[in-house]
């Protein structure tokens, strides 16, 4: 920030700080028509089952062109909605969304397509979230066992009652909890236990081939009878030294960057291409 602002690197905490908040504030305002104008969409990355290759479903993962054609990231957005409040609506529209896509998938599959849609725990906190969700899923006739929420570790969570209701509820429907970027946040362990989380997605701070925590973390879930997916796989090696401790599931650049809809091949199998990486001249 100092660095960008040149001359002015002796800029004072409190411009700087009024800065980020008036970027905050612009941001709010401009998503108070983004759903309406039709600015969102919705690029989805495979989940893939590493011991065969096999794309055994998606991730949904929002993206935001805004009226003066500039792209925002979620890491940016989110926040921000989540403060005004308007993570709500942008959380139903994704919903609603990510659960259509997922039932044109799983209709033109022969298996099962895992539809993974990330959830603010401030989503949680609203009432009937649970039953919301069920509507969506009754509406499109789509079976619970398609749809994985996603939620960071957050502390807030296990504070709250209602949260903690709604990921009972969400359970109860049949639809699995998994807590995202494990081992970045508050990682608490007895969260695994006091709550219903079915599995655990390795955060790609820890995905550098042969890292301790990450081996650590997969002999805990084996344990736990977690499932366990790695996000942010991009090397051969790391997918080779993820596939030998038994970790099911992995998501990464290796496999493919997240697309649209129409460049996702929900019968991709990714083994060829990745054994050819090995071969020479490739
Ligand atoms: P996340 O759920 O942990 O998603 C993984 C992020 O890693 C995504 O960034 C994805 O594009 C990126 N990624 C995937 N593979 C690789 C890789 O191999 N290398 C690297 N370096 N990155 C990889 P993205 O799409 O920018 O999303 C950032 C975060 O924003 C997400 O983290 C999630 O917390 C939040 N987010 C995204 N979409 C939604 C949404 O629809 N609702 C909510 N509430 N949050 C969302
Ligand atoms: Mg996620
Ligand atoms: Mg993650
Ligand atoms: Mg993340």
């Amino acid at each position: 920030q100092a660095k960008s602002a040149g001359k002015n690197q002796f800029q004072p905490y409190d411009s700087l700080s009024a800065s980020i908040q008036n970027r905050k504030l612009k941001i709010a305002k401009q998503l108070r028509n983004a759903i309406k104008n039709n600015e969102f969409s919705l690029v989805y990355q495979p989940i893939v089952q590493l011991s065969s290759g096999r794309t055994v479903g998606s991730e949904a993962l929002i993206r935001w062109t805004n009226a003066e054609n500039e792209t925002i990231g979620p890491d940016e957005f989110i926040p921000v909605a989540e403060h005004s409040g308007q993570i709500i609506e942008i959380g139903n529209w994704v919903l609603q969304k990510a659960c259509e896509q997922c039932k044109t998938w799983h209709s033109a599959g022969t298996m099962k397509h895992i539809m993974a849609i990330n959830v603010s725990s401030f989503q949680l906190k609203a009432p009937f979230f649970a039953k919301g969700l069920s509507d969506i899923l009754t509406s499109l006739s789509l079976p619970a066992e398609c749809i994985h929420i996603e939620i960071t570790e957050n502390i807030a969570i296990t504070e709250d009652k209602m949260s903690v209701s709604a990921l009972y509820e969400i359970s109860d429907l049949g639809i699995k909890l998994l807590l995202d970027d494990f081992g970045t946040g508050y990682s608490c362990l007895s969260y695994l236990k006091n709550l219903p989380f079915d599995i655990l997605k390795i955060d790609r701070s820890f995905m550098p081939a042969n890292n301790t925590i990450a081996s650590t973390i997969i002999a805990m879930g084996h344990e736990l009878k977690m499932e366990i997916i790695a996000e942010g796989i991009e090397t051969l090696d790391c997918y080779r030294f993820l596939n030998k401790l038994n970790c099911q599931y992995g998501q990464g650049y290796l496999f493919q960057k997240p697309v649209p809809p129409s460049k996702f091949d929900i019968f991709r199998q990714f083994n060829q291409e990745v054994l050819a990486c090995t071969l020479p001249n490739h």
